[in-house]
């Protein structure tokens, strides 16, 4: 691959039909000297951000956008399914069971993997929050349990960090409505949050965990810091030696990067992630992107830095086939914004803090900010208002219930 102007369309693959592909693969589409293909092992971009209210009563629409949508009209072809090689000397990319793609430049986007850290019990006996059939799984479980007549009551959400923040709060509101429509009036809902460091957002500063903690309390969610979970079975969750009594422990707390990259040689730094020069391409190799929660950079592991990569990339990629210098990469702070129950947010945003209503109405203006970054104005107003929808698949509370 030159520098310089191509004749024939340069063929981009991007991998990974997630917010840093889509978003790379969206910039890049209307350029007539690229021709772009999306390989995505999935039909449906997954909106994570809205994936705890989907587990909480909301409907799978808030959280999945089929690709066919998203890039309806658009010059780009997409391909489903997994790859699971690449020859980085002869561009080819191998996919699992189909016949492998030949490329000009990849870019790879894969996203995260759940990472029970080899404790026993877990992956058999925690439910989980990263697709949208694990939050259909949970809500259903959670309605099963109802309708069985014998709730232990108590709920588990393991992880202090923004999913099982906002997991927690979320269940706090939809437990006491779905427990009361089911006709309990005598028992309260109980609900553990189990956190290994000592503080909540352990990323951010303490100002955020502690007034994220007094919220969650105000709600009832008891905190337990500085505990770890050492083991899970079907009754309980044994956390720093102590057995925590419960039906439903749901693991927010760990994730791992692709196993694509080890299974493919990449370099990664002690956090996993793929090392990145300053164009976002592993070190060493031309011609390769890795973005989002694969790369290591200072932000990665948030949707609005996939996102920020991906256009990054978007415009070194015409800069390239332009015979333009490139950019180098400019790490860009996220805001963080975490619902914590109805009408509140706790809102970090550069020097400025602020937590209430206020960063609640913030919290809304993001998400359609989001669905607008990857569809036209009237589609992202849909899957927006798809926010207040109810779905709740149970005979007592909603829709026809469908077996755990
Ligand atoms: C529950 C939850 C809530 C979150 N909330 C927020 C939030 O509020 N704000 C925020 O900024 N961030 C949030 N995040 C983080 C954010 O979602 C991620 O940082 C973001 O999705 C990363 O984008 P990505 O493109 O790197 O990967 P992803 O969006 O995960 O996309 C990866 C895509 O690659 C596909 N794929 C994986 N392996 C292969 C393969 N081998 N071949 C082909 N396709 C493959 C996957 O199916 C997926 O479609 C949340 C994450 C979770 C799990």
């Amino acid at each position: 691959m030159t520098d310089t102007k191509q004749s024939s369309p340069t063929h981009v693959v991007v991998v990974g039909g997630g917010f840093g592909g889509v978003k790379t693969a969206l910039e890049l589409c209307d350029n007539p000297s690229v021709h772009v293909t999306l390989v995505s092992e999935r039909p449906d971009m997954y909106y994570f951000p809205t994936l705890y209210h989907t587990a909480t009563g909301g409907a799978d629409e808030e959280s999945s956008i089929p690709l066919e949508q998203i890039f309806a009209g658009k010059p780009v072809t997409i391909k489903i399914g997994r790859a699971n090689t690449v020859n980085h000397e002869q561009k080819i990319l191998g996919i699992e069971g189909q016949s492998s793609i030949i490329y000009d430049i990849v870019v790879f986007a894969l996203g995260v993997v759940t990472n029970y850290f080899n404790i026993p019990g877990l992956k058999e006996y925690a439910y989980g929050i990263k697709t949208v059939p694990d939050a259909e799984r949970l809500k259903r479980h959670l309605h099963a349990q109802l309708l069985a007549g014998k709730p232990d009551m108590n709920y588990i959400v393991v992880g202090g960090g923004p999913t099982g923040i906002e997991l927690a709060g979320a269940l706090s509101f939809y437990l006491r409505e779905i427990v009361k429509k089911h006709g309990i009036t005598h028992r309260v809902p109980h609900i553990d949050l189990v956190e290994a460091q000592t503080s909540l957002m352990p990323r951010l500063p303490k100002k955020v965990g502690r007034s994220i903690a007094r919220r969650l309390r105000k709600l009832g969610v008891k905190l337990h810091l500085n505990s770890r979970v050492e083991g899970a079975n079907a009754e309980e969750l044994l956390v720093s030696g102590k057995a925590l009594r419960s039906h439903t422990i749901i693991w927010t707390a760990g994730v791992a990067n692709n196993p694509f990259f080890t299974n493919n040689d990449f370099t990664l730094s002690p956090r996993s992630k793929v090392q990145v020069d300053e164009f976002l391409r592993p070190v060493g190799k031309t011609d390769i992107y890795i973005i989002g929660d694969n790369a290591e950079t200072p932000y990665s592991g948030m949707a609005q830095t996939a996102l920020y990569d991906g256009e990054f990339v978007a415009h070194n990629i015409q800069k390239q086939l332009a015979g333009d210098p490139k950019l180098a990469y400019r790490p860009k702070e996220p805001i963080y914004i975490t619902p914590v129950g109805k009408n509140w947010a706790s809102v970090e945003w550069g020097r400025w803090y602020f937590d209430g209503w206020l960063g609640w109405l913030l919290r809304g203006a993001a998400d359609l900010r989001g669905f607008l970054d990857i569809q036209p104005i009237p589609e992202a107003a849909e899957q927006w208002s798809r926010m207040f929808d109810q779905e709740d698949l149970c005979p007592v509370c909603g829709f026809s219930s469908a077996p755990d």
